[in-house]
């Protein structure tokens, strides 16, 4: 099978998935989106997914993920979704068109200093932390509102949503319907701020379920990463 046929499957399969879940749910598929997420993929599997119809990749590593955008000619939509040292902010606010990862005041002000020097305008997702125990990055969900205020305000920044992780040992379903709670409380001040983005490929039936509006999913579509990162 051509790397083509083995993504334009897993892409398939995927959708049918996604779907399955919408109509289990009651919703449209429309409210969905799939974010393609091509971390430790080669620059060609992004090509790939562009010319098979995907408008939406994510990476989560910078260098490595302004490199692929760089390389890509297809038009895309490019999503941020690592932790993100505010001294590479200005470097990402260059090429990343939405970052899910924002968790902190000090970034916040980064990313707005590097849209405003790019002459962009980037869309931010505040990353809520839930408590997990593990320590992920992420805002905790008290300084969510404040943080989205922030970025509201921020010039060149967009506030589009919140995004979380669910944590590694523990039932995604209650977290992601903690996001979609928050995430009502976010919309009462800021209208425009209905992306909630939740769900990889071990849990974006749960995320449909709760009312995701954004799935990230990598290995399900593109096959068990080479290097874990
Ligand atoms: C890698 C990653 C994903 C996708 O994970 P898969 O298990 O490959 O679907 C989603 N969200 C974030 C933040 C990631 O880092």
């Amino acid at each position: 099978m051509t790397r083509r046929a083995e993504i334009a499957a897993g892409l398939a399969a995927v959708e049918e998935r996604i779907a399955a879940a919408c109509d289990a749910a009651g919703r449209r598929r429309d409210e969905v989106r799939l974010i393609v997420v091509t971390k430790t993929y080669p620059a060609s599997d992004v090509a790939l997914l562009a010319d098979l119809g995907v408008g939406d990749v994510g990476e989560n590593r910078h260098p490595e993920a302004g490199e692929k955008a760089a390389a890509v000619a297809e038009p895309l939509r490019w999503h941020f979704l690592g932790g993100l040292q505010t001294n590479k902010a200005g470097a990402v606010a260059r090429y990343a068109d939405v970052v899910h990862s924002v968790d902190r005041p000090k970034l916040v002000a980064s990313l707005s200093r590097g849209a405003l020097a790019a002459g962009r305008e980037v869309g931010c997702l505040v990353q809520v932390d839930f408590g997990d125990a593990g320590g992920r990055s992420g805002a905790a969900p008290g300084d969510v509102l404040a943080l989205a205020d922030m970025v509201a305000g921020a010039e060149g920044l967009r506030l589009d949503g919140l995004m979380t992780v669910a944590p590694l040992h523990a039932e995604p379903a209650p977290v992601f319907e903690s996001l979609v709670r928050l995430s009502s409380t976010v919309r009462h001040e800021h209208p425009g701020a209905g992306a909630v983005s939740a769900g990889m490929s071990g849990d974006f039936e749960a995320a449909v379920a709760a009312g995701a509006t954004h799935l990230r999913i990598g290995r399900s579509i593109l096959g068990e990463r080479p290097s874990l990162r």
